[in-house]
């Protein structure tokens, strides 16, 4: 589902990621893990393209991104990619003056042209899936953390994503909505949707993800199944990080 060949990405001259390669398969659950600056975020964001990396190949579904040629020039293979990725953003990043369901519409009817009558009736459908019956018609400040962070759960569903990425959904939340959020991303794993998620919580990258990557200095230090990543990490590095958490 997506390939990453040889991604760098360069801020003002500092290697942020040092020649990135990933294969990740349709249905897999990713959890990418690293200590604060290690590049995770760069990493999710060059995905999609967020973030311009400064060289290497991208390539998701069907749409390759050549990021050693000019990207002006690839802008509409660009879009197309966009469209078959969700982002879910830590600071949810709703639209403020529009409604749960318009928020969870705009994507379908303005991407897509969906009609409006039936992008509402997928938005309503989405927003109970995530367990917003009745918030419909709330306005994002009226709604509590979580509750907004499942809106733009259920807003990038409603684009039919290939692959959803998640950017550290649950670290602007206050502890307590923490697990409805977790419970949300849970569910659609068990759907055998392919995700990728940036994350510090290292109990549910545990539970939840297939494959766990461990990230510093901008490189992939280790990787490999969940369960044993975090159980027997192979190298010194994932160790010394991991029994921060213990
Ligand atoms: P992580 O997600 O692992 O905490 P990031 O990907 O956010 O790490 O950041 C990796 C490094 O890149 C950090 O040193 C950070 O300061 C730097 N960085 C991230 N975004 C920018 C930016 N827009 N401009 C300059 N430096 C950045």
């Amino acid at each position: 589902m997506i390939t990453l060949r040889n991604l760098t990405k360069q801020f003002k001259g500092q290697a942020v990621l040092k020649g990135i390669d990933l294969d990740i398969q349709p249905g897999e659950v990713v959890a990418i893990i690293g200590p604060s600056g290690s590049g995770k975020t760069t990493l999710l964001r060059c995905m999609n393209l967020l973030e311009e990396p400064s060289g290497g190949h991208i390539r998701v579904g069907d749409y390759e991104i050549d990021a050693d040629r000019p990207l002006g020039a690839q802008q509409g293979l660009i879009r197309k990619l966009r469209q078959h990725v969700g982002f879910v953003f830590q600071n949810f990043n709703l639209f403020p003056h529009r409604t749960a369901l318009e928020n969870v519409m705009e994507g379908p009817v303005v991407v897509k042209k969906e009609p409006r009558e039936q992008a509402a009736a997928k938005g309503r459908s989405l927003l109970a899936r995530v367990g917003l019956t009745g918030k419909e018609d709330s306005y994002p400040k009226r709604l509590s953390g979580g509750q907004q962070q499942r809106v733009a759960i259920a807003r990038a569903l409603a684009m039919e994503p290939d692959v959803i990425l998640f950017d550290e959904p649950t670290s602007a939340l206050d502890p307590e909505l923490v697990g409805e959020v977790l419970a949300t991303i849970r569910s659609l794993a068990e759907e055998k949707r392919t995700m990728v998620i940036v994350t510090h919580e290292m109990s549910f990258a545990r539970d939840v993800a297939n494959r766990a990557i461990f990230i510093d200095g901008g490189v992939i230090v280790e990787q490999g199944d969940a369960k044993t990543l975090f159980s027997n990490p192979k190298e010194a590095r994932t160790r010394q990080f991991l029994n921060k958490f213990l």
